[in-house]
């Protein structure tokens, strides 16, 4: 087997604890209520839990898709839980939230891939938390982009994120499964009708994709109209995972940083440790006037 690389000494995991934390976890036990956080093992979990930041998942914790840097579990997930709308507003209005990230697992189990279920969480926590800033971080919705941007378009969110992951030519062993154009038609079909929704996506780097790689799927992304960048080094959940090809330098995410800026994207995190919604409130607030 393929031996593992050192982790260098810029992937800081920060340790678990902490009353918040605490607090959190907690409540969401109680609701029944998952997060992304605790289910992808996100090295940021405490950072993000202490100050009162989490991703929630909709929809179950079991996914129909495998991807392999994926450390979601697969299996035949349940029907959408009619309360979640509710015991998630509630959650976030306990908790005080003021940003919030809600995603999904695929549920290509399901004819409308669950954004109806999206939509009605958006209505349900707005309604109870009219001052919260919603990010929905969405599946690809493959096979039922009409019927999914119809529903996403009723209670538009202030951010519609879509993850590309990785570069087109890593898609079949990566993101097996999903498709890279369709996805960058989901971002830009989504922006075409809700203009004054910011649109976001993100890469995993450290993959084997090359700089060069990197930079095509920016100017892709600008192509179609998408307005912020998030890029991290990918870690790898546990043996069973993809394997680290490489840990990019803190340099490389600065030079990222600099390309996305010339790009033209209004917003670009790109650093070791940044994921998708990680710090998320502070990369869409300035954009939405928060
Ligand atoms: Fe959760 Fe995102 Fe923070 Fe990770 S970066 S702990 S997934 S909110
Ligand atoms: Fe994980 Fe999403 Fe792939 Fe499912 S579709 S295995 S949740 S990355």
């Amino acid at each position: 087997p393929e031996s593992r690389l050192k982790k260098p000494n810029w992937i800081k995991m920060h340790p678990i604890q902490g009353p918040k934390f605490m607090e959190v976890t907690n409540l969401l036990r109680e609701q029944s209520l998952v997060t992304v956080c605790e289910q992808a093992s996100c090295p940021n979990i405490a950072e993000c839990f202490s100050k009162g930041t989490a991703t929630f998942m909709i929809l179950g914790d079991l996914c129909t898709r495998r991807c392999p840097f994926c450390d979601v579990p697969h299996g035949r997930p349940k029907p959408p839980d009619q309360l979640e709308p509710l015991h998630l507003a509630e959650a976030i209005q306990v908790l005080k939230l003021k940003y919030v990230v809600i995603t999904s697992v695929d549920r290509d189990d399901l004819l409308d891939g669950g954004s109806q279920h999206f939509m009605e969480c958006v209505k349900s926590v707005r309604d109870l938390n009219p001052q919260v800033t919603i990010e929905l971080l969405v599946p690809d919705f493959r096979g039922r982009l009409g019927v999914a941007i119809e529903s996403l378009s009723q209670h538009p969110p202030e951010v519609l994120n879509h993850n590309l992951e990785t570069v087109p030519r890593l898609y079949k062993q990566v993101r097996p499964g999903a498709d890279y154009l369709h996805s960058l038609s989901l971002l830009e079909s989504y922006k075409a009708g809700n203009p004054q929704v910011l649109t976001k996506s993100g890469l995993m780097v450290g993959l084997g994709e090359t700089e060069g790689e990197v930079l095509d799927v920016m100017k892709d992304l600008r192509d179609h109209e998408v307005d912020m960048l998030t890029i991290g080094q990918y870690l790898q959940p546990s043996e069973h995972h993809l394997p680290v090809k490489e840990y990019i330098t803190p340099e490389k995410f600065e030079f990222y940083t600099e390309k996305a800026k010339e790009f033209g994207f209004l917003h670009a995190a790109c650093g070791p440790m940044v994921r998708s919604s990680y710090h998320a409130d502070k990369q869409a607030s300035p954009l939405i006037g928060n």
